[in-house]
């Protein structure tokens, strides 16, 4: 097998060629993103292995095809930047990393609040130019507020948990209420969630149905001072409502760690070139807006887990293995009714 890894990074690369010494397979790492012009780099390769903001449409995954790929192993959990139909049109399969640790996420996401509310950043960012006043810092208490988890799959799970250990009262939303959970957390309509919630947080997958579930009503619905943690998907989130709602004093604050448009700005050094996008310009101008750059999955157990189960993703395609981390489109699916893992379709 013949691997081109695209938008390789530092921070994984190890981790990558770790995984592969069980494997010995032929692997080149190409720091470019994937994208119709730059597939064609994978000419005479059997996999392309690519990062969650490569580009995975009709066209590249034709100019894939074209190369001679039949495999594309995802660093990712998520998918929702890959044609499907267009993959099994190419007869290109497609596997994906489920599960590689929903505790790094869930940690993040705390990281976003605990920073956000106490103001850590700011308050060390003054500290280093010598300025030793507190005033303008001011936090709440965690304990005893209301967090309203959205999604309560592996990471809200893990999320909501965490939560309960910081004495939160904690309500849910998910289409799929987990039975296990609810002991622990109070299932609650949407609406309910939003009224009641001191902090809220998404962790449900980007679906064309989940697509600006946080929306101008929304916003309208939470309490005012509300919190909001998105370390799911940037289009869970309407910008322009959100941006809306900070002008109008409606949200507490807003932590970030993925956004609508990330393509070409997340994962990039854009220091010496400044942003052309004004929406996130704007965004960075409010004080209580928190934005890191997808980086939720960016620990060691993560790294290593998802090099792991993608070496074996190639491993089991090569060898002919069924696999339950093979992605189907919802057109394969309906026609031969599989239960596949594109039915939940988590997307990281
Ligand atoms: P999961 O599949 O285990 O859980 C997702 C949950 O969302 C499920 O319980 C599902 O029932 C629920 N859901 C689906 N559609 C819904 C809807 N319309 N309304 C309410 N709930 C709905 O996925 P996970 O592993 O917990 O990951 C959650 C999300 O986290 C991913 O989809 C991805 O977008 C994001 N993620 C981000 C990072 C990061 O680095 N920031 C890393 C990994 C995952």
């Amino acid at each position: 097998m013949k691997i081109a890894v695209f938008s390789s990074h530092a921070f994984e690369k190890n981790f990558l060629i770790a995984a592969n010494a069980a494997y010995s397979y032929e692997m080149v790492f190409f720091e470019a993103a994937l994208s119709p012009q730059t597939a064609l780099l994978a000419k005479g390769f059997d996999c392309a292995s690519c990062f969650v903001s490569d580009d995975l449409s009709a066209e590249t995954l034709e100019n894939l095809h074209r190369a001679g790929v039949k495999l594309i192993a995802l660093r990712s959990a998520g998918y929702n930047n890959v044609d499907l139909e267009a993959a099994e049109r190419w007869g290109i399969t497609v596997v994906r990393v489920p599960a590689y640790s929903p505790h790094a996420v869930a940690e993040y996401a705390v990281a976003l609040l605990l920073s956000l509310n106490r103001k850590t950043h700011r308050a060390a960012a003054r500290v280093h130019e010598m300025n030793f006043s507190i005033e303008g810092l001011v936090g709440f208490d965690l304990f005893q507020k209301t967090v309203g988890v959205i999604g309560t799959g592996r990471i809200g799970t893990v999320f909501a948990k965490i939560m309960k250990g910081f004495g939160c009262r904690v309500l849910a939303y998910d289409i799929q209420p987990d039975p296990a959970l609810a002991g622990e957390v109070e299932y609650t309509s949407l609406e309910q969630l939003y009224r009641n919630s001191d902090v809220i947080s998404l962790h449900l997958p980007l679906l064309p149905e989940t697509r600006h579930l946080i929306d101008e009503k929304a916003f309208q619905q939470m309490k005012p001072g509300a919190f909001l943690i998105n370390t799911g998907r940037g289009g869970l989130i309407d910008t322009a409502a959100l941006i809306l709602a900070l002008k109008r004093g409606r949200l507490g604050g807003a932590g970030l760690d993925v956004y609508e448009e990330e393509e070409g700005v997340f994962f990039c050094d854009l220091s010496a070139t400044g942003l052309k996008d004004d929406v996130l310009a704007r965004l960075l101008t409010f004080p209580q807006v928190m934005i890191t750059s997808h980086q939720g999955f960016l620990t060691r157990e993560a790294l290593q887990n998802i090099a792991k189960s993608t070496l074996k993703n190639i491993s089991d395609f090569e060898s002919k293995n069924e696999n339950p981390n093979q992605v189907f489109s919802k057109t394969h699916l309906v026609k031969s009714k599989l239960p596949g893992p594109a039915a939940t379709l988590s997307r990281a």
